[in-house]
C-alpha cells in the first residue's frame, strides 16, 4: 500500500438500493477513488441484525457488488470486498465490546433508537451492536476517511471514540478516522413523507425511487411527490423542504446549480418541474440500468475475490497487533 490516504465505506443487503444511497454515499466514492486508496465493502453482517430472507440476502449481496460497478466503482482502482469474506471483522468486534464500548454509548445510537422503536419484541443484540462492527470495519484498515450520508455520522464518532479509548487504555494502535459527508445530498427525503429519510427498509415504497425501478415506475413516484404550499420552482429548505429535496435530486443528477434550476422554471408550476425532474430520473435510471444488466454474475465473483485477498492482508495485520495488545495468544 502506498502513502496515499485511505477510504472505507460500505453498504448493507438490507434491502434494493435507492437513489438515497447513490446520491448521498456511491457517487461520492466514485469520485474519490482518483486520489485516495479505496476499500468499499458490502456488509452483510449488518443486514442480519434485522431478520433477512436468505436467498434474497444471498441474491442481495452479490446485487449490491453490480451496483458499485455500474456507478463506475471500477476495482482495478478500489478494492471491492465482502464483509463475511475476512472474519477479522467479526472478531475484532467482540473484542472492542470487551474493551472499548460501553453500554451507554450505544444507548445513545439514535438509528438503534429509530429501529428498535415500536418493536417490543424481537430486536436482536445485533442491532444494538451494529456500531461497535462498523467502527471495527473501519479501524481493521487504518482508515482516514469514511464518506457517508449524514445519518451515519454518530457511528464514525463512536469509532472515534472506541478507538480513542483502546490507544489510552492499552497502546496507540488505532488511526483515528474523520467522516466525510456531501454538502448536498447527505439526507435525500422521502418523497412521500419528506420528513423522513429515503431509506431502503422502511415500509411503503411510493417515496423511495431505487435503482432498480423500472422507469415509468420513478416517473411515476415523482409525479405523485408531495410538494410544498405555494407554486414558486425555489430552493429553500425551511419554507419549502419537500421541493428543495426533489431540487437537489435534479442538481445532483444533472450538475445544473439551484439557480440555473430556478430560473429554468420561473413562471412554470411544481407540475412542470416534476415533469422535468421525472425526464432527468429516468434518464439516469435507463443508462444506469444499461450498465447493471451488462454485469454478470462471474464478473462479480471475480471482483469479491481479488478484494478479498486484498482486504485481507490488511485486516489480518490490525488484529494480530490487537490481540498482542490485549494478550490473546
Ligand atoms: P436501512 O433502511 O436498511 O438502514 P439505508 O437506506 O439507510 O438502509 P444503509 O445501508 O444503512 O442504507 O446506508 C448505506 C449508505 O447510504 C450510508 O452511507 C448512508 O449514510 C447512505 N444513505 C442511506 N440513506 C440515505 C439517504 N436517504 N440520503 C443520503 N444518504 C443515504
Ligand atoms: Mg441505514
Amino acid at each position: 500500500m502506498n502513502n496515499q490516504k485511505i477510504i472505507f465505506s460500505g453498504i448493507k443487503p438490507s434491502g434494493d438500493l435507492h437513489l438515497g444511497n447513490y446520491l448521498g454515499a456511491i457517487s461520492q466514492w466514485v469520485e474519490l477513488q482518483d486520489k485516495y486508496e479505496c476499500l468499499f465493502c458490502v456488509v452483510n453482517y449488518h443486514a442480519i441484525t434485522v431478520y433477512q430472507t436468505p436467498e434474497v440476502l444471498k441474491q442481495r449481496t452479490k446485487d449490491i457488488v453490480k451496483v458499485y460497478l455500474a456507478s463506475g466503482i471500477n476495482s482495478k482502482k478500489s478494492t471491492i470486498f465482502l464483509q463475511s469474506d475476512i472474519f477479522e471483522h467479526t472478531e475484532l468486534t467482540w473484542i472492542l465490546n470487551c474493551t472499548s464500548a460501553r453500554m451507554s454509548d450505544l444507548n445513545l445510537m439514535t438509528q438503534y433508537k429509530e429501529k428498535s422503536k415500536n418493536k417490543t419484541t424481537n430486536v436482536s443484540v445485533g442491532l444494538f451492536d451494529y456500531p461497535v462492527l462498523m467502527a471495527s470495519d473501519i479501524l481493521l484498515y487504518n482508515t482516514d476517511i469514511v464518506p457517508v450520508g449524514d445519518d451515519q455520522v454518530q457511528h464514525v464518532e463512536l469509532c472515534r471514540d472506541l478507538a480513542k479509548r483502546f490507544n489510552h487504555d492499552y497502546a496507540p494502535t488505532f488511526k483515528l478516522p474523520e467522516v466525510m459527508i456531501r454538502k448536498q445530498g447527505a439526507r435525500i427525503m422521502s418523497l412521500s413523507n419528506p420528513e423522513n429519510k429515503m431509506s431502503k427498509s422502511d415500509d411503503g415504497d411510493a417515496g423511495c425511487i431505487f435503482l432498480n425501478d423500472a422507469p415509468e415506475v420513478a416517473k411515476k413516484k415523482i409525479m405523485k411527490a408531495v410538494t410544498d404550499s405555494g407554486s414558486e420552482v425555489k430552493y429553500d429548505l425551511n419554507e419549502k423542504p419537500a421541493l428543495s429535496n426533489l431540487m437537489t435530486i435534479y442538481h445532483l443528477l444533472t450538475g445544473e446549480s439551484y439557480k440555473d434550476i430556478k430560473n429554468s422554471y420561473k413562471g412554470k408550476g411544481y407540475g412542470d418541474f416534476k415533469k422535468g425532474l421525472a425526464d432527468v430520473v429516468v434518464k439516469f435510471l435507463t443508462e444506469f440500468q444499461k450498465k447493471y444488466n451488462a454485469i454478470s454474475d462471474k464478473e462479480v465473483e471475480k471482483v469479491l475475490e481479488s478484494g478479498a485477498t486484498c482486504a485481507k492482508v490488511l485486516a489480518e495485520e490490525t488484529l494480530k497487533r490487537v490481540k498482542e495488545r490485549v494478550g490473546i495468544i
